[in-house]
């Protein structure tokens, strides 16, 4: 019997734990990440096979590395089939350079692949254990729809998102507020960061204990794990020779979870010859590869790419872990990691937003490709690494950019860009005729802990 996979904190300050423990906690009690003591391997002819299985069994095969003991293999597979009941597409751009679209998920963004592993492995443990949730979050947009929708329907799990009425698009928040069931959803007149102030006010206020809060955020271990599955599934389906052949992959990134995923990957096993790491202007880690000094940036820059304006990636310090150095919840660098790897494995490149734009356009007027910002500079980051590394741009290269988002979250870009309006994947039609409901709050926190009183008894 293999062992079961114990996961220990990046502070090195909190005892190691078993996944179904990990995934409760969400983040260590010494304020660090939890991270897998050994990361299991894939063997190569495992890797071969994949290339004639459906995504949700790739997903039970490379998941399950890292929940052995934890999870009944059966049990598991029904997870991922009731979780991954999208398209994936692998979109051709020329030679063999691809767009992996990770966007047809139900609120058609790549947050949808870890929230909807996470919500199920959540709500088997909770009814295993008899025990409620309530996730509450606060959203400027797009990870409370994901989160909402993720967890939509679950009886151990209920969920409140707070949003700052004025701040969301009408289309961002008919995503939360047409669903109902468990989840509820509160608008307050106020910005996004007087949300965030009130949900970390109740998850320090104790007499709310009782409610057994979580913020099912994008720190925790069980949002991680399932962002190492589509590279597995991109380099199957594509590679001419699995195992033997290298892949290049581009990862549009913010708060490093999605580039996290495919560095365990790599650990695991998947043949990958570069990472090419691109943010917007947010350059922090660029900065950082290149000098080996790291500096936040605050407030964090405003791009249009904005799901990744973020000056201190919380997912940094696992980064540094993997890579032998330490890295606290401050952003402080206690052991620098080994560099000179890091540098071998990644590259990395800041895109402006005018480099953003300008790809959206190049992208449509070279090659029919149809991005949106998170995607572009993705996209911008590969073309930007083979120009300086002419040694990998080879018509038999095998490269994949991530389109973290349909293009049709962002109509007005779109519209100013390229003269068109993109049309709707299928989880967004319909949508602007469904009732909404939610509840208008004041911004104070005693209002709001009324309404959890009131509502959750
Ligand atoms: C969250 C998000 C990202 C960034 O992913 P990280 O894992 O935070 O790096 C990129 N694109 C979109 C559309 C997102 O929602």
């Amino acid at each position: 019997m293999d062992k079961p996979v114990l996961f220990y904190s990046t502070n090195h300050n909190a005892p190691s734990l078993p996944f179904d423990q990990a995934l409760l906690k969400g983040q260590a009690p010494d304020k660090g990440l939890y991270m897998p003591e050994k990361i299991p391997g894939i063997p190569g002819d495992i890797i071969r096979k994949m290339k004639d299985m459906e995504y949700h069994e790739i997903a039970s095969i490379v998941t399950g590395m890292f929940l052995k003991g934890a999870v009944e293999e059966k049990e598991l597979a029904a997870m991922t089939r009731d979780a991954y009941n999208y398209d994936i597409p692998l979109e051709q751009v020329y030679e063999r350079k691809y767009v992996m679209r990770l966007d047809m998920g139900p609120t058609a963004s790549f947050k949808d692949f870890a929230g909807r592993m996470m919500a199920r492995w959540m709500n088997y443990y909770l009814r295993k254990l008899n025990r409620k949730l309530l996730i509450l979050t606060a959203t400027s947009g797009d990870t409370g729809s994901a989160i909402a929708n993720a967890f939509y329907g679950f009886d151990n799990i209920n969920v409140v998102v707070l949003f700052p009425v004025n701040e969301v698009t009408a289309r961002q928040r008919k995503q939360m507020t047409t669903l109902g069931k468990n989840v509820k959803i509160i608008g307050l007149n106020a910005k996004f960061d007087d949300c965030q102030a009130l949900v970390k006010q109740a998850f320090a206020d104790n007499e709310l204990d009782y409610l057994n809060l979580s913020s099912a955020n994008s720190i925790n271990i069980g949002r991680l794990i399932p962002q190492t599955v589509y590279y597995f599934y991109a380099y199957a389906k594509l590679s001419k020779k699995p195992g033997e052949e290298k892949i290049i992959f581009s990862v549009p990134s913010g708060n490093f979870g999605d580039m996290m995923g495919a560095m365990l990957a790599m650990k695991m096993g998947l043949p990958a010859e570069k990472f090419v790491i691109a943010t917007n202007e947010n350059d922090e880690f660029p900065v950082f590869l290149y000098t080996g000094k790291y500096g936040k940036i605050v407030p964090s820059k405003n791009c249009i790419s904005s799901a990744m304006n973020v000056g201190h990636p919380s997912n940094l310090a696992r980064l540094i872990a993997l890579y032998g150095g330490k890295m606290d919840e401050t952003g402080k660098i206690d052991k620098l990691p080994d560099m000179e790897t890091m540098r071998k494995d990644m590259f990395s490149v800041s895109v402006s937003d005018k480099e953003t734009e300008d790809t959206i356009i190049s992208a449509w007027e070279n090659y029919k490709l149809l991005l949106e910002p998170h995607g572009a500079v993705g996209w911008q980051g590969l073309e930007l690494f083979l120009e300086k590394h002419p040694e990998y741009d080879t018509p038999e290269k095998l490269c994949v950019s991530l389109e973290t988002a349909h293009p049709a979250k962002f109509p007005e870009k779109i519209r100013e860009l390229l003269g068109f309006d993109p049309e709707l994947p299928p989880s967004l039609e319909g949508i602007e005729e469904k009732d909404e409901k939610f509840d208008e709050l004041d911004n104070r926190y005693n209002v709001f802990k009324e309404f959890l009183i009131e509502n959750y008894k």
